[in-house]
């Protein structure tokens, strides 16, 4: 239960007098629905305005703040443009004062002859001087617009200075917490108290100090979270699964394994021969083999007489391995099944009896094989594959639900940032395959304008014919699955015109599970030359004869994103090309992430670089489910703080494991203050 003291800070931003639910409406909109989201809204930055006496030339483009005298009022021709009044300032400068719309207020605000004092950006129009929506307020009375203003996020229908009143209100209402820093680390980097810092935040958002101790809060907050998890999976014991190696021995592979991945199998094996459960990340990039570590690890369970699961984040990638795996372990007398959504009826029943029964060793699936129906007879071990949609508290219930809980292995083919695989998997123990397999042609990466698609097509036309195969990305385009399919359904459509219905493929989210399937396998088998997705195909699939990847709109997709996709190609012997199709309006961080991702073929260089552009939410794909992104903390400060915070949480258990003591209580209200309550649960009684 989250402690009294935290009651204020949790209530719904609607009990602050004003805030009605049309604001309320807006502000959710900024995801803000409680005083605590108020409270973290944080200013990005200031304004500052200049108190003058009159415009001068070497103030256009500044915010100034000045006396004026409006004297003519221009409105706008046959009622379309804005609407200028025209003032003078005390050296007889004319500056037009420009609204776009509420013309009847700006009359009102500035009557012909009376002083007032404007504030906005001073700019030159043709031979005027203007200024666009200036404050306005009487000279002499009420307050003058402030020469300093922390200026927050905003959206349309919440102004600045709303947003700074409700600010103000939510401080006003937070309590006084007491401290969960440890005091000597507080001492040393001067923090404040927790309110102080937040309130010195919102004033001066530029003050290093105090935001690095809000930051540090939310990144304390998640590694004892971690800590605690981790904790609480050690004390469970299950049954050891050492493995013969037998069934490896017997297994046919065309090709060596390399050492990266005798290595990490080998860290797995370790553990799984143990009676504290694995819980261990495995770290590769695309393409370095992650599959067979898995099928390694999952044949030493089956030796050792139990049963293994895979979890695949997509229907396509689950039949994928399924396929994959039950060729592979067919002649080792190995039973593959597989349970996703869409096994239904008998072909359910008849799954969910041998799963019970011990007549299946491996189950491949999405998230159904973990679902309460679904009974093993032995479950030793458990491989999830693609991790990045596949969070925390996921993570936890899986470890919950089992008394004697299997060991689990998560796969991960995002490269991800040292720093941030301590904030994300603190809990667990990390292996990497730093190698990859031998003789593999580096794809080349080129970025083209989208003026040059008609070109892109004609080449996309020669590699066709040349029996290659193509992959074809379409972006997303807004946040809704709808949007992005109608994008990919019209490009499908224009390709078809093109290259013919039976050459084009299209797959996208809003496909059934088995109209999917059947497109990706007839693309797999090459009855398809183009298949046209949205980013469904993101993660992992595996067609080796496509070695050409268009992606359209390529800056609006993220680095480790773009990574990923070019990663579908490149996975057999021919020669494979990525081409990145831009957008007419490059930003500058857009531009260099384009320049980069044809200079580096390195997962973990993007890797560190979109961390560094993005911000650690973004790129495990977590932002959009509110789950382990950071709301204060900057990709830097995980960077400088996660490994302080972590030895501060682990000191702070190691003294006080039950978290009962007076700082062990402080940090309690530190989990439940960002909402880490599942954590506070694992905490060890007594
Ligand atoms: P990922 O790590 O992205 O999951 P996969 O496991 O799908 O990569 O492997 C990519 C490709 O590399 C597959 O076609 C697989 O058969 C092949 N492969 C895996 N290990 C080796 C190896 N040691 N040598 C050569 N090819 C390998
Ligand atoms: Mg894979």
């Amino acid at each position: 239960m989250r402690p009294d003291i935290l009651n204020p800070v949790f209530a719904e931003v609607e009990t602050i007098p004003g805030v009605g639910p049309q604001v309320a409406k807006l502000l959710a909109k900024l995801g803000i629905g409680r005083i605590a989201d108020l409270l973290y809204h944080l200013p990005t930055g200031v304004i500052e305005r200049l108190k003058v006496p009159a415009a001068s030339p070497s103030l256009i483009g500044r915010n100034v703040i000045v006396e004026v005298k409006p004297f003519e009022m221009r409105s706008p021709r046959s009622g379309r443009g804005p609407t200028r009044i025209v003032a003078e300032d005390r050296e007889g400068n004319s500056i037009s004062l420009v609204y776009f719309n509420n013309s009847g207020w700006a009359k009102k605000q500035l009557p012909i002859g009376e002083a007032r004092i404007v504030s906005g950006k001073l700019e030159a129009y043709g031979d005027e001087w203007q200024i666009i929506h200036p404050d306005v307020v009487e000279a002499g009375k009420g307050p003058e617009p402030v020469a300093r203003e922390p200026v927050y996020p905003l959206t349309e229908g919440v102004t600045n200075k709303r947003m700074r009143e409700l600010a103000g209100e939510a401080i006003e209402r937070a309590p006084e917490l007491p401290e969960w820093i440890e005091p000597s680390l507080a001492a040393r980097e001067a923090w404040r108290p927790w309110r102080s810092a937040l309130a010195d935040v919102h004033h001066e958002p530029d003050s290093r100090d105090p935001r690095r101790r809000l930051a540090y809060d939310e990144i304390f907050a998640n590694q004892l979270a971690l800590m605690l998890l981790r904790q609480s999976q050690r004390r469970h014991r299950t049954v050891p699964l050492p493995g013969t190696g037998a069934l490896m021995g017997r297994l046919n592979l065309p090709y060596q394994l390399t050492g990266a991945q005798q290595r990490v199998i080998g860290e797995i094996h370790g553990d799984m021969a143990q009676q504290v459960p694995m819980l261990r990340l495995l770290q590769g990039d695309v393409g370095s083999g992650k599959t067979l570590v898995a099928v390694a690890a999952m044949l030493a369970a089956i030796e050792s007489g139990a049963q293994a699961a895979m979890l695949a984040p997509t229907e396509i990638l689950a039949r994928q391995h399924f396929d994959t795996l039950s060729k592979q372990l067919h002649s080792l007398g190995v039973r593959v099944a597989i349970l996703t959504g869409r096994e239904k009826g008998r072909a359910r029943e008849s799954v969910l009896m041998g799963l019970a029964d011990g007549s299946i060793d491996l189950l491949v699936g999405t998230h159904a094989i973990f679902q309460e129906k679904v009974a093993y007879r032995n479950l030793g071990l458990a491989v999830i594959d693609e991790q990045h949609r596949f969070g925390v508290s996921q993570r936890l219930l899986l470890s919950q639900k089992a008394e004697r809980p299997p060991h689990l292995l998560v796969m991960t083919a995002t490269p991800i940032p040292r720093t941030l695989t301590l904030t994300q998997y603190g809990e667990m123990d990390v292996s990497r395959i730093d190698e990859m397999p031998p003789g593999r042609t580096p794809i080349e990466t080129r970025v083209i304008s989208d003026e040059k698609l008609g070109e892109v097509i004609d080449g996309l036309g020669r590699h066709i014919e040349g029996n290659g195969q193509a992959y074809w990305v379409c972006p997303l385009v807004e946040e809704s699955e709808n949007s992005d399919a109608a994008a990919a359904e019209d490009r499908a459509r224009i390709l078809r015109q093109r290259f013919g219905d039976g050459n084009v493929g299209l797959v996208h989210g809003r496909m059934k599970g088995p109209e999917k399937d059947a497109v990706m396998a007839a693309f797999a088998s090459g009855d398809l030359a183009v298949l046209v997705a949205t980013t469904v195909i993101e993660v992992g699939v595996n067609v080796p004869n496509a070695t050409l990847m268009i992606v359209e709109g390529a800056e609006r997709f993220g680095l480790a994103q773009l990574h990923q996709l070019r990663g579908r190609v490149g996975r057999g012997t021919g020669k494979s090309i990525c081409l990145l199709i831009r957008g007419p309006n490059l930003t500058e961080s857009g531009r260099a992430r384009l320049a980069l991702m044809r200079e580096s073929n390195d997962g973990f260089r993007i890797a560190e670089e979109d961390l560094r552009l993005r911000g650690p939410g973004e790129i495990l794909g977590t932002r959009q489910s509110g789950e382990e992104g950071f709301r204060v903390a900057s990709a830097e400060d995980v960077e400088d703080l996660a490994p302080i915070a972590q030895s501060d949480a682990q000191l702070l258990l190691e003294r006080d494991g039950g978290l009962a003591g007076e700082r062990g209580q402080a940090a309690r209200i530190c989990l439940y203050l960002f909402e880490r309550d599942q954590a506070v649960g694992l905490i060890r009684s007594g």
